[in-house]
């Protein structure tokens, strides 16, 4: 009889007993093609990808981490780390390899006393911010609530808070890691200071983190958000304003604009804003958000918090097809306005949106070598999101994407690293911006054999 055993990249192949070795070690689940849940645990937030893994450890906890590191490294498999599974590039899941599926780790800890929050690599922003909220904390969190809060952390984190607290890495605290030779480190201020400077910006590159821990703030529970929405015809009005208004906004608001379109209606720009600070002084703040022009509707208004956190959630569903592609913007000028418009009114999917994301505030003060995320003096950071629900469409619609962001390139200086898309390898670099070249001498001391490579890549240095 033939071994089943698990076939490598290199052709190699994995004895069935040292498969089975494996297995017996976790105490979570190795999935292979055929068993029950292999269908639903290969499958990304992004429709666009269809992969088949040899093999997924559905870790359930730092023990199993550092086995399914060790089995893979000693056996010559590539691996793919998964947290949330909502990579717009689909780095979380590999054809043949190893998935290391962390999305059973959800154990979540808030020590309210010290405002602080410990949140393991499975857990999402919505689960993050039920056990925070209960409390009335927070910190900076991703604008939709499926999202992972790890790959989100790991390349630096936007989010409705970031003008008044900064960056999601602006608030890691500490966090523990299994790197390529299987080790563990923790990493925060005080240990391995090298590593956490890597890891607030550097991705995954590192090594597999299995526990965050997180500055709290008090947060809400009510807050005042929402959006305003106007119509096409005035989308250069809009920009204009929010660019100046955006300008003079105080730390606790921070404003998105988008285009996108409501369910059967067409397409709009939007106003997306949440205000964290005391709701009486929030209504005047906003008030010019609302009395520009008069809007087609007005959704503004006293919300809890954890609402805001979900405000994207339908119109970005698990399953559909996606292409992101981002980039960073000194300024909103008059010409970068006039491509938006255009772009945005000629959008061949319905589902398709574009969000003008802002670094300003709290997170623009913090000086761009002080973590790996690099890009804090670019104001703007616009993510068109292509979203159609046909493969046959795909062609035109990731061409649109791509067309729309090669417009925006003569105003973009650089590119946030969880915006890349799959075909972005040549802008890696320009994504750790000044940093790289640090990244890269972390890179050769912590995965001198660029064991995690299924992300946004640093090479080690030579
Ligand atoms: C719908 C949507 C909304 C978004 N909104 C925001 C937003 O508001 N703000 C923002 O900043 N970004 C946003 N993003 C981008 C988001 O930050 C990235 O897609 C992020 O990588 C998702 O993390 P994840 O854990 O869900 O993804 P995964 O696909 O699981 O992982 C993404 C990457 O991180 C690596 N990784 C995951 N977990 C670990 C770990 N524990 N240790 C080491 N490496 C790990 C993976 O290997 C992979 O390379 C959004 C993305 C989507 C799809």
């Amino acid at each position: 009889m033939t071994d089943r055993g698990v076939l490598t990249a290199t052709g190699a192949r994995i004895k069935e007993a040292a498969v089975e070795e494996f297995k017996a070690r976790l105490r979570g689940q190795l999935l292979r093609p055929g068993d029950d849940a292999y269908d639903e645990a290969r499958k990304l937030w992004n429709g666009m990808f269809d992969r088949r893994p040899a093999l997924i450890a559905r870790c359930a906890g730092t023990a199993d981490v550092m086995s399914a590191v060790n089995f893979a490294r000693d056996n010559g498999l590539r691996a793919a780390v998964r947290g949330g599974g909502h990579s717009f590039p689909g780095h979380s899941v590999c054809d043949g390899g190893l998935v290391i599926d962390l999305s059973p780790m959800k154990g979540i800890r808030v020590d309210p006393a010290a405002r602080r929050a410990r949140a393991q690599p499975g857990v999402k922003w919505i689960e993050f911010d039920h056990e925070t909220q209960a409390l009335g904390l927070a910190t900076t969190g991703g604008t939709a609530s499926d999202t992972g809060i790890a790959g989100l952390t790991l390349g630096g984190g936007l989010g409705w808070l970031s003008g008044k607290y900064g960056l999601t890495v602006d608030n890691l605290v500490s966090a523990d890691v299994v790197i390529a030779d299987g080790r563990f480190l923790t990493a925060s201020a005080t240990e391995n200071q090298d590593l956490f400077w890597g890891l607030r910006g550097g991705c995954g590159n590192l090594g597999v983190v299995t526990s965050f821990e997180y500055q709290l703030h008090a947060v809400g529970p009510m807050i005042l958000g929402g959006m305003v929405v106007y119509p096409l015809g005035k989308a250069k009005e809009v920009l204009r304003f929010y660019r100046e208004f955006s300008k003079t906004a105080p730390d606790e608001l921070t404003t998105y604009a988008a285009f996108l379109n409501p369910p059967d209606g067409d397409t709009v720009a939007a106003l997306i804003c949440c205000y964290c600070g005391s709701l009486d002084k929030g209504e005047e703040v906003i008030r010019p958000l609302r009395s520009f022009g008069p809007p087609l509707q007005d959704m503004l208004g006293p919300m809890p918090y954890a609402a805001q956190q979900s405000l994207t959630d339908a119109a970005l569903p698990a399953g559909s097809c996606y292409y992101a592609k981002g980039s960073s913007l000194a300024d909103l000028t008059d010409q970068a306005i006039e491509v938006f418009v255009e772009y945005a009114a000629t959008k061949p999917s319905p589902l398709s949106a574009v969000l003008v994301q802002t670094v300003g505030g709290a997170a623009s003060r913090v000086d761009s070598e002080a973590t790996a995320f690099a890009h804090r003096r670019f104001p703007y950071a616009p993510v068109i999101v292509s979203q159609w629900l046909d493969a046959a469409d795909s062609e035109e619609n990731v061409g649109w994407a791509r067309d729309f962001w090669r417009a925006l390139q003569p105003f973009a200086g650089g590119v946030y690293v969880n915006d890349l898309s799959y075909d972005d390898e040549d802008r890696v670099r320009i994504a750790y911006g000044a940093n790289y070249e640090r990244l890269a001498g972390l890179k050769k001391k912590y995965d001198p054999d660029n064991f995690f490579r299924l992300n946004p890549n640093i090479k080690p240095a030579g």
